[in-house]
């Protein structure tokens, strides 16, 4: 189902709408933001020369680092006495980054949301668990108003406790789940030590973000429950998630481009690329109130697609994020990211879908480590087995991404598992061991 009219505006009727709205906010901003109005000073643009999209080239970017330097509302828009809500992601250097929701920002965020539930399918006669961390973590409350709007019934049942996410889900007949697609991998493990099977459960469709997953991990997740896997893209610098949603033609995920504007610039010379190119995704939010955000650089590398989808809707797709900027490792001179490796793994029957990279310089030379769990513990004891598997893995890896690695097999549940977001990379590069 579409659930808002602005998910099949004509390309002009869209771009008119991007334009009155981003003139609004450059105005906005620059009375109202030091620091905005700073940054526009200095690159000698004042809001009325903005008049055409393209204008927003010659604006500065926003890094992630602006948030944090201006703990925790410096770069508020609105008073307090206008904010209703905050939220905050996760820090795990520094300070974390605080965001203000606005009461029209909390309606719009929400009406966002139920355009990503709605986009798979979801309806009134749905049941959908919510197992995303609620908090200041803005996944579980996003989702959970956007739901809930949209009429399904809504079970807030939060993060962790697998056994509980799992009884509930018997006993009440949940048919969505909300959650980050490693979890529902863990979850799929849980079933099996449980001795739940898929057709105990009436799930029907999956509704994935907080992290990215590949085609292949899709699939995995296809095989073990057979259900329709969306994925959904959201950052809490933005909104939270609704920043952009798969419908079920699975062909991209379509941008709320009427509140949100996307550009792909090169992430080395900051320059906007070519329609179609592949880069780093940069947002400008187009309705913010609490804490606009122009030209945030979201690290992710994707590709805009503007041709229309086959579902009905006209706003602009983006692809399922490959990697992000800063996850890139850069491995003797080749740029190498997780999920290039994972798309490897996933191909192999026996491993996975549980891994980990490990980066280290031996002798100035950079190395990586590819640990990945045999489905099957058992296997660790048949060495010449082993060693055939592990021949395999270093020799696709080799093909495809042109590196040597060290292989190691581990024992099924042996790499920590998360709720959130599973940590894939650990460079020790710069660890000093003297
Ligand atoms: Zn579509």
């Amino acid at each position: 189902m579409i659930w808002s009219s602005a998910e099949q505006l004509s390309r002009s009727e869209m771009e008119r709408i991007q334009l009155d709205r981003l003139r609004a906010t450059i105005e906005r901003i620059y009375h109202q933001v030091p620091f905005y109005r700073a940054r526009l000073d200095e690159a000698g643009i004042k809001p009325e020369s903005v008049r055409h999209l393209q204008d927003l080239e010659r604006i500065p970017f926003t890094l992630k680092t602006d948030l944090r330097d201006h703990y925790p509302f410096g770069l508020f828009a609105e008073p307090l006495s206008r904010i209703v809500r905050f939220h905050s992601s996760s820090g795990t250097t520094g300070k974390p980054v605080v965001v203000g929701y606005t009461r029209q920002d909390m309606e719009n965020w929400t009406d966002c949301c139920a355009r990503v539930a709605a986009a798979a399918g979801v309806t009134e006669n749905d049941i959908a668990q919510i197992s995303f961390g609620y908090g200041l973590f803005t996944g579980g409350f996003g989702m959970h108003a956007g739901i809930e709007r949209l009429g399904a019934s809504v079970l807030p049942i939060s993060s962790g406790q697998s056994e509980r996410q799992l009884m509930f889900m018997q006993d009440f007949g949940t048919t969505v789940l909300v959650a980050t697609p490693s979890y529902i991998l863990h979850l799929t493990e849980v079933m099996q030590a449980e001795g739940v099977k898929s057709e105990d459960l009436r799930l029907r469709v999956g509704l994935f973000g907080g992290e990215g997953h590949t085609p292949e991990m899709r699939q995995l997740i296809m095989e073990r429950l057979s259900i329709i896997d969306t994925q959904n893209y959201g950052l809490t610098e933005i909104c939270g998630p609704g920043v952009s949603y798969e419908c079920l033609e699975h062909s991209g995920m379509h941008i709320n481009e009427d509140h949100i504007y996307p550009e792909i610039i090169d992430p080395d010379t900051g320059a906007v690329l070519p329609e179609g190119s592949e880069g780093e995704l940069v947002l400008t939010t187009l309705t913010k109130e609490g804490i606009p955000m122009i030209r945030y650089r979201t690290r992710d590398i994707t590709r805009l697609n503007r041709e229309p989808c086959r579902c009905g809707r006209t706003n602009v797709r983006m692809d399922l994020v490959r990697g992000r900027s800063d996850d890139m490792m850069v491995i003797r001179g080749v740029n190498v990211f997780p999920s290039q490796i994972e798309s490897v793994l996933m191909t192999i029957p026996g491993i996975g879908p549980h891994y980990q990279m490990i980066v280290t310089t031996e002798q100035f030379m950079d190395k990586l480590e590819v640990q990945v769990e045999l489905t099957d513990g058992e296997r660790l004891e048949r060495y010449a087995e082993l060693e055939h598997l592990t021949q395999e893995i270093r020799q696709k890896i080799r093909t495809t991404l042109q590196i040597g690695v060290k292989v190691t097999l581990l024992n099924p549940q042996t790499i920590q598992r998360t709720a959130g977001k599973s940590k894939r990379v650990i460079d020790r590069r710069h660890d000093k061991n003297f």
